[in-house]
């Protein structure tokens, strides 16, 4: 099944492209068209050819890549996007080139074009318009019960639907929220402002649990990255709920879905109130 990427597979993505591009001199780097969802900056390529990628790291469903002239591109991944190291050859799809001085061939390749490339000074990222009011890392320090609590306090809206607010936690998308809250047993319509301390707190728990685990998982495929197409960030996981309609739940339950604005919410009427 073909999945839009959230936090841990960018966090995969970044991970691979590390191994190639950290410490890097980027002696390519060729937009093969003007925009994806946006227009891509047209003076990525001059600014980026030559530069050393100094390091690379992630904020919600963003990588970012930052070189020594100052320079940070912001991409992120849209409903399709993925990039390739050393592809067996390259496709209309395939928006972004980049060569690094060791031999390597990235691709970015994105189908569906609601990715984006963005070109910003290091030193000034935290002012990029997607992250001014962007809530905090759900893997980080500045996320917990009191933080999440105070958020949602007084909030009629849906727990699922507070959820994937990215003012109030980042990168969380469709998939880790179903997980998530099937893991702490709280229904997704459940007004968000009405749920007790503890199951707050199982909720925490839980949202950190499902992504770190779906990042060891793709961790663990990283290492014979080698796949024939070379893409990165994508792996098969074990669903709790999520695309498992009608099958048992852990709690001998079975997985429904129900749809919402054109988005499906997976959940187990059985274990989650
Ligand atoms: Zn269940």
């Amino acid at each position: 099944m073909r999945i839009m990427p959230e936090l841990p597979e960018v966090e995969t993505t970044v991970a691979g492209l590390r191994s190639v591009l950290q410490d890097s001199v980027l002696t390519r780097v060729e937009p093969r068209r003007a925009d994806l969802r946006w227009p891509i900056p047209v003076d990525l390529r001059q600014r980026m050819t030559g530069a050393r990628v100094t390091g690379l790291s992630r904020r919600a469903k963003y990588g970012l890549i930052e070189t020594d002239r100052g320079d940070m591109m912001i991409f992120h991944l849209g409903m399709s996007g993925r990039w390739r190291i050393d592809p067996p050859e390259i496709g209309a799809h395939d928006h972004l080139l980049i060569e690094t001085g060791s031999g390597h061939l990235l691709s970015l390749n994105d189908p569906r074009r609601f990715g984006s490339i963005d070109l910003v000074r290091s030193d000034a990222w935290a002012a990029y318009s997607p992250f001014t009011r962007m809530g905090p890392e759900p893997l980080g320090p500045d996320f917990g019960v009191a933080m999440l609590a105070a958020a949602l306090k007084g909030k009629g809206t849906s727990i699922k639907a507070a959820l994937l607010d990215q003012r109030i936690v980042a990168g969380l998308g469709n998939i880790y929220v179903c997980e998530a809250l099937n893991m702490a047993g709280i229904a997704p319509t459940r007004a968000a402002g009405k749920i007790s301390r503890p199951r707050l707190t199982l909720l925490v728990e839980a949202i950190r649990e499902v992504l770190t685990a779906a990042i060891v998982a793709g961790g663990s495929t990283l290492r014979d990255y080698a796949r024939p197409d070379g893409e990165l960030g994508y792996f098969s996981k074990q669903w709790r709920v999520y695309g498992r309609e009608g099958q048992p739940c852990l709690c001998g339950g079975t997985v429904q879905r129900r749809v919402d604005g054109g988005r499906s919410t997976f959940f187990c009427p059985k274990c989650q109130k």
